[in-house]
């Protein structure tokens, strides 16, 4: 797959009857490329190639990957409903419907915009590409796309540049690195470096091209003496060096902190042979003759990978001190591991039912293990509703949809185009009169599906949400919005209604030629309320305006002495309760109780700082009262004589507590924005925060002082920092 040769129909051809023979097969990827050349015709590239250029190379690469034949096809088409105005029935009647679903999927992710989008992080887009897909074999020739429009980036600017290789290196490498097309992804890396950081990159490639003879040399001689080993032995195999690509290199350089003839240090050997005993076999032999380096075997055939990878590697030192790592497979292993899951399509396509076999292939990679990061403990117990469940999570438990612009919105599964308009901006929601999904007017109640263009219709006249929508909208944010919205309409229609009421009593005052002064001061009409069933002065002026209450009613009754409000006795009775409590325990700012000690000041200990729910103990100090520590804080832990118990009080909610996170990590870009839209999503106040990355400019630690709740919502947090990409461990400290 050299990013060198010019591909021309023949080559194409070439390839393809390489593995494809049956007629049809071929005849349908004759009329694909012929269709797709006649509708690109006039069509050209930045490049000033024509357009059908770009078709054919994803056809071709696809071919050299060994794709199927309607991936081919799909491959060579990808561009037509987009570019040429070609619909979805045309490209099913003409070739079939799995061709024309997969060139549907193809146009539907082309049209995510990744770019700007600052709410989502790199993971994010990942997870938003691969649920938008459905079909690995979209995402296959998505990659593909891109390959080839990476490898002729050259004609863009150089800020356009910069963005597409850095979405580039941050979404599609790593997907093609999950699927296990181990060249895609390491071309996808090299040339998005070569973007990214120019100077870098010439100088990693000038020094790999200056070490290049001697490293070969050095190579050619180790695998001779491998070669006649294990032809001793009568194997047969394959035996070759590898070079490690250019960004793998300046990464490791990075993250493992090397100088670069450090990491060249390393010379590659791979051997291929016939049978998985075979692999084993040579292995021995190998560590016979040469010396392991310790805790390098590495036994990946009977522990795959998770993107099916399969091999046995081992480090071992020749007798000239040069360190080799070798990597021993069997063909078929080889294979998996140089095209991953497009090895499993070869010859198949067609002769299986497609959507079965991806569920297949979806299982076997297991790559929805680390996209989705809530796992529910009773469906670990069911590996079977385990499947399932995740399957839910990915396809089923968000929706994504579009912006007009292309913009995409996550939202939970069964959203409607209120919490569309809602999630788009709060006045959008608000001014909505209608919605649009794919170009259609639809009823606002519609549900919405992955990949719908969603465009909301607003009017200045429009008078806001009604009680209606709070039955409809979906996610909370919408509802609270329109909640928010409807209270506030209320109460700017109660304030009418009350000055109204006031205005009517003032005038049945002056009717009345009463004093005005006394009949409208509000304390005048305290010892009405009960009779007239209100609470206070507001809700007296809210009846008359609504007339529940006449004005001249009320002046009637007020005109009477006015007799004392009882207190019932069940009131009383609470009340002394009340207060007999109160003598009883001492309530401490934290919500903590101390029997029997009422003169005492109880402060919540500075140092492990208990939150409502830890086991706690208080520690009498001399002089300021009694200090609550957590039962297992360090600084108490050897203190018996002061210590008292203390319990927390259940009867105060809505009090919050802080506390002291360390997170150890990786360091990458994104950490503390992970962290933090983490907390966001709980609704978690910071309340401090000290970041650094520690001197071997690889791992970093954030603390992170944050009010929670109880200790039950700080746990619930711990555990999903500790699902965070690149966090080691989560823990609470003692200042
Ligand atoms: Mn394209």
């Amino acid at each position: 797959m050299s990013s060198h040769i010019v591909v021309t129909d023949e080559l194409f051809f070439n390839e393809v009857r390489k593995y494809i023979t049956d007629e049809q097969s071929l005849d349908m990827i004759r009329r694909a490329h012929d269709f797709a050349r006649e509708k690109h015709e006039g069509q050209f590239r930045k490049s000033g190639d024509p357009y059908f250029s770009h078709a054919l190379n994803v056809g071709y690469i696809l071919a050299t990957i060994q794709a199927g034949p309607q991936t081919i096809s799909a491959g060579l088409l990808h561009d037509v409903m987009e570019d040429c105005g070609v619909p979805y029935e045309q490209i099913a009647e003409l070739f079939d419907e799995d061709v024309a679903n997969l060139v549907e999927g193809v146009t539907k992710i082309g049209n995510i915009q990744f770019k700007d989008e600052k709410e989502y992080l790199a993971a994010n887009h990942r997870k938003i590409f691969i649920a938008m897909a459905k079909d690995i074999r979209v995402i296959l020739i998505k990659l593909v796309d891109r390959l080839h429009n990476m490898r002729t980036l050259a004609f863009h600017t150089p800020e356009k540049q910069k963005k597409i290789a850095s979405e580039t290196l941050q979404v599609y490498a790593p997907i093609a690195h999950r699927l296990g097309l181990a060249e895609i992804k390491n071309e996808l890396e090299d040339l998005s470096f070569m973007y990214l950081q120019p100077e870098k990159y010439r100088e990693i490639a000038g020094l790999v091209e200056a070490k290049k003879a001697e490293r070969q040399q050095i190579v050619d001689e180790m695998i001779e003496e491998i070669r006649q080993l294990l032809q001793e032995h009568n194997f047969h195999f394959r035996i070759f060096g590898r070079c490690k690509h250019l960004y793998s290199i300046y990464n490791k350089m990075v993250t493992k902190n090397k100088r670069f003839d450090e990491i060249l240090d390393l010379y590659a050997i791979r051997i291929v042979t016939e049978t998985e005993l075979n692999c084993y076999e040579i292995l021995g032999y190998i560590h016979a003759q040469y010396r392991p380096v310790n805790g390098r075997l590495k036994d990946y055939i009977a522990m795959p990978k998770m993107n099916m990878y399969q091999s046995l590697h081992t480090t071992i030192l020749d007798k000239r001190g040069y360190i080799f790592e070798v990597q021993i497979r069997t063909e078929e292993m080889d294979d998996i591991a140089e095209r991953g899951v497009a090895a499993h399509w070869s010859y198949k396509e067609g002769k299986y039912n497609s959507a079965s076999e991806q569920k297949e292939i979806e299982n076997k990679l297991g790559w929805f293990h680390d996209m989705i990061t809530m796992m529910d403990e009773a469906s670990l117990e069911h590996p079977t509703d385990f499947m399932n469940q995740i399957q839910k999570d990915i396809f089923e438990a968000n929706v994504y949809v579009m912006t007009p612009k292309g913009r995409v919105i996550e939202l939970p599964n069964g959203s409607t185009p209120i919490d569309f308009a809602y999630r788009v901006h709060t006045d959008v929601g608000h001014s909505m009169v209608g919605a649009t999904v794919n170009g259609a007017l639809v009823p606002i109640n519609t549900k919405l599906k992955t990949g719908d263009v969603v465009n909301i219709r607003t009017s200045k006249q429009s008078t806001g949400p009604s009680e209606d929508w709070l039955k409809i909208a979906r996610t909370a944010t919408a509802r609270s919005k329109i909640k928010a919205f409807l209270q506030k309409k209320e109460n700017e229609d109660r304030a009418e209604v009350i000055a109204k009421g006031e205005k009517m009593l003032t005038e049945e005052v002056r009717k009345r030629g009463l004093d005005e002064k006394e009949y409208l001061d509000k304390s005048r009409y305290e010892g009405l309320y009960g009779q007239l069933g209100v609470n206070n002065y507001p809700e007296l002026m809210y009846a008359i305006g609504i007339k529940s209450s006449s004005a001249a009613h009320v002046l009637d009754k007020v005109s009477n002495i006015r007799r004392p409000t009882l207190v019932d006795n069940d009131t009383l009775t609470s009340m002394f309760r009340e207060r007999e409590k109160k003598k009883k325990r001492i309530v401490a700012e934290g919500g903590v109780v101390v029997e029997g000690i009422d003169s005492m000041k109880v402060a919540l200990a500075g140092c492990c700082m208990p939150v409502y729910g830890d086991p706690i103990v208080g520690y009498i100090t001399k002089g300021f009262g009694v200090k609550v520590h957590r039962a297992d804080c360090p600084n108490i832990i050897n203190e018996t004589s002061r210590l008292i118990d203390v319990q927390w009080d259940d009867s105060l909610d809505e009090h919050t507590y802080e506390c002291w996170l360390r997170l150890d990590a990786v360091d990458r870009n994104f950490l503390i924005s992970d962290i933090v839209t983490l907390l966001s999503q709980y609704k978690i106040t910071i309340t401090g925060l000290n970041s650094e990355v520690l001197p071997d400019k690889v791992n970093s630690y954030v603390e992170i002082r944050i009010k929670v709740k109880d200790n039950v919502q700080l746990q619930n947090v711990i555990d999903n920092m500790r699902k965070i990409d690149s966090i080691v461990s989560v823990s609470r400290i003692v200042k």
